[in-house]
């Protein structure tokens, strides 16, 4: 089937979406900021923006998020990438950190301090807290996390199904050596890493908690499978896109589907945005670049994952357009707006080939 539409689509930016006559599915792996942008530069794309417009449409975004980051605070649970996800694509994101509820008060978390009790590292906005509650309530009533996420969602509609990776317990860890004040090796939650000591401690590994024993969501398997693109989007190579892939069988499900697998790189220029994704990398010894994270992921052709990779101008092969049997391209790849975004989508459609006459989109 040959995507006539969404070529003439790709040309004609105007009247992009209306003319997608032939249903397209994708299915991002996503981890938080980095791919909750991402995800709003594919819904602008395929037009799925407005409610009114998503009930006519025949496409479908699906978005694997990662569920390493989630945990207990305070008794809630929190699912981090999840709500950055739901909150960006619901319009309740606060722009400028990139996280939580914009507007959000901080009442819960002053009247806690007050208590001193910990972790007192972790701030919980008040509205946020909402959303934690009601998560915590359905999860207590033997809910997946799965239809707690979709049960959320029907008040943000986000218009990109938000698939938990798995609905078991698959957390991350960050494995950190002996410490000036001589204690010892030791592991602690990525979040008590991240959050509290700013990425700072040297980590020599990350650990997935719980990862034995998970197993991927039917949804998940099935978004994967039954895609015409996948994309694993410009997220944390590590901590995002990694502790998806740690849940056993994401990988074969990435490896086996028909549909064309292209990574957008998170890293430009030899450097990450907004965040210590390059603190991750150093740990696992890959270097901050993009075509190293292009060979920490692999080729599909060899025993890993890729098919194609998008990096920016300028960060490209020196020869030829291949590293390690996947197939990289350049493209802009700053997400200042959705109407940018949407061309990098373009972009990775371009180079999965969907948009190529005589070329299935299978
Ligand atoms: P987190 O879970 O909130 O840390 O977010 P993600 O893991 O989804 O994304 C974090 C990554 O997004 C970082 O490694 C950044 O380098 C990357 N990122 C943020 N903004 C941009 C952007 O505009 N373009 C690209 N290519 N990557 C970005
Ligand atoms: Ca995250």
């Amino acid at each position: 089937m040959w995507h006539a539409p969404l070529a003439a689509a790709l040309g004609e930016p105007a009247a992009r979406p209306s003319l997608l006559w032939v249903p397209v599915r994708i299915c991002v792996l996503a981890g938080g900021v980095g791919g909750a942008r991402f995800l709003l530069g594919a819904r602008r794309l395929l037009g799925l923006d407005a409610p009114a417009d998503r009930e006519s449409s025949a496409h479908r975004i699906e978005a694997v998020v990662n569920v390493g980051d989630d945990a207990w605070m305070h008794g809630v649970r929190i699912c981090p990438d999840l709500d950055t996800c739901m909150y960006t694509l619901g319009g309740g994101i606060d722009r400028e950190r990139g996280w939580g509820h914009a507007g959000e008060t901080w009442n819960c978390r002053d009247e806690l301090a007050a208590y001193g009790v910990q972790p007192d590292w972790f701030g919980l906005g008040d509205k946020d807290l909402a959303t934690h509650l009601v998560r915590t309530q359905m999860l207590d009533a033997g809910y997946r996390l799965t239809d707690v996420t979709e049960a959320l969602c029907t008040r943000w509609s986000p218009g990109v199904d938000l698939l938990p990776v798995t609905d078991d317990r698959c957390e991350t860890h960050v494995v950190i050596g002996e410490q000036p004040d001589g204690t010892g090796p030791r592991a602690i939650h990525f979040q008590e890493w991240w959050v509290r000591h700013r990425a700072q401690l040297p980590a020599s590994d990350f650990v997935q908690i719980g990862a034995e024993q998970a197993v991927p969501t039917q949804s998940t398997l099935e978004a994967i499978g039954s895609a015409d693109l996948v994309v694993v989007a410009p997220s944390n190579p590590v901590v995002s896109v990694g502790a998806i892939l740690a849940v056993p069988g994401i990988r074969a499900a990435l490896r086996s589907t028909s549909a064309p697998v292209v990574g957008v790189s998170p890293v430009i220029g030899g450097a990450v945005l907004r965040g210590m994704a390059d603190a991750c990398l150093t740990a696992i010894g890959v270097e901050t670049d993009a075509l190293a994270v292009a060979r920490h992921y692999g080729a599909r052709s060899g025993t890993g994952l890729l098919d194609g990779w998008l990096v920016a101008p300028g960060d490209g092969p020196a020869a030829g357009e291949d590293v390690d049997g996947v197939t990289v391209r350049e493209a802009p790849l700053l997400m200042s707006d959705p109407d940018t975004t949407a061309d990098m989508v373009t972009a990775a459609i371009e180079l999965a080939g969907l948009d190529a006459p005589g070329r299935s989109p299978r």
